[in-house]
């Protein structure tokens, strides 16, 4: 009896919760209310329909006030202290005058139920202040699909007037690469460990890094400088960035906010350089650049699978090359065949 109350209830609630117009959302926004951006970036994250095409809407009010942020990607394995050291890092930004929102990209979040962001015990403070606004990772089935919504939820906050975002990943090798298409800073986290081996890091997400941090130098201090030394020698036998930017390694600890004040200082000198030398604003082009054609490449995809007859075709033809009785290019000149 209880129980059905409390769904009574909830549909009660639902129903009165308010349904806001376009522009209500929009100027919601700019004005900086957590509420509206909330509720904005759940309609971003809906796979209905009437949501989407909301959210486009919105989206495309709030890009005129959007682009005034710096955007910075932070990576490394799971454990190294990524939390940690955005709530260090954060913490001492906001004492900048800045407003901060964190973001993250977990593919694999639909499966752990938000591997990132999801204990936000280690952001303590973050959470609790009004300047920063934290959302964790929209669940998807695809990484594209996934980056896509983070990449829509940046404008949103930009437009909200928060000026720096982080955006976090797991560095287990995909999502690197989605991140570094939408952010002008790349920082990575590493451990005081074995400087050579690179901690099971790809070579490639290495050669993104604008920073290097080697966290935890508390527990090792030794340890943590060869790491540092072996880094920084790796670091130059990679050829140049195209921002021209001399890549460094520094030392933190993000539980004893120590090198912290550094970090942002390396960032800010970045920023400067990228602005001053127009890298800032090729990137930036190159990005949008890349996104117009994913998202034409996403929404081709789902057009396709959901025309009546590839809908009809697909699973036999799927079926025949999954047995080895056609090949995957055949397979799919047919179906593309159809489709047009
Ligand atoms: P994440 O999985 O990369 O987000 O890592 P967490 O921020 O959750 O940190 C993992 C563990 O390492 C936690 O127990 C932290 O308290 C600890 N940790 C993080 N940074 C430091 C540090 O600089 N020094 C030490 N000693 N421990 C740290």
């Amino acid at each position: 009896m209880d129980r059905k109350k409390e769904i009574k209830n909830k549909i009660k609630a639902a129903r009165k919760k308010r349904q806001y117009s376009v522009d209500e959302y929009m100027n919601g926004i700019i004005k900086g209310d957590r509420k509206i951006l909330g509720q904005a970036i759940t309609l971003v994250e809906s796979t209905k329909e009437e949501h989407q095409i909301n959210a486009e809407e919105i989206i495309d009010k709030c890009l005129p006030f959007a682009n005034h942020s710096f955007r910075i990607g932070i990576t490394g394995v799971p454990g190294v202290g990524k939390s940690t050291f955005i709530e260090s890092l954060g913490v001492h930004i906001l004492n900048k005058n800045k407003k901060l929102a964190v973001l993250a990209i977990d593919p694999t979040s639909n499966v752990t139920q938000g591997s990132i962001l999801g204990d936000k015990t280690r952001m303590f403070h973050l959470s609790s202040d009004e300047r920063a606004f934290i959302r964790p990772s929209p669940a998807g089935d695809s990484l594209g699909g996934v980056a896509r919504k983070t990449r829509e939820v940046i404008t949103l906050c930009e437009a909200a007037g928060y000026d720096t975002i982080f955006i976090e990943t797991v560095g287990v090798g995909q999502s690197e690469t989605a991140v570094h298409s939408m952010t002008d800073f790349f920082l990575l986290l590493l451990l005081p460990g074995g400087g050579d081996e690179l901690q099971g890091i790809k070579r490639g997400i290495v050669e993104m890094a604008d920073l290097i941090v080697v966290n935890k130098s508390d527990t090792n201090p030794d340890l943590a400088k060869k790491a540092k030394q072996s880094y920084r020698n790796a670091v130059h036998l990679f050829p140049m960035k195209e921002s021209k930017w001399p890549v460094k390694t520094l030392l933190c600890s993000a539980l004893e906010k120590k090198g912290i004040p550094e970090i942002w200082q390396n960032i800010q000198d970045y920023e400067r350089w990228v602005k001053d030398n127009q890298y800032f604003l090729s990137n930036r082009k190159k990005q949008a650049k890349y996104w117009l054609k994913e998202t034409i490449k996403n929404g081709l995809g789902t057009l396709f699978l959901q025309h009546p007859k590839i809908k009809e075709k697909y699973p036999e033809l799927e079926e025949k090359v999954m047995e080895g009785q056609l090949s995957p290019f055949l397979a799919a000149r047919e179906l593309l065949d159809a489709f047009k």
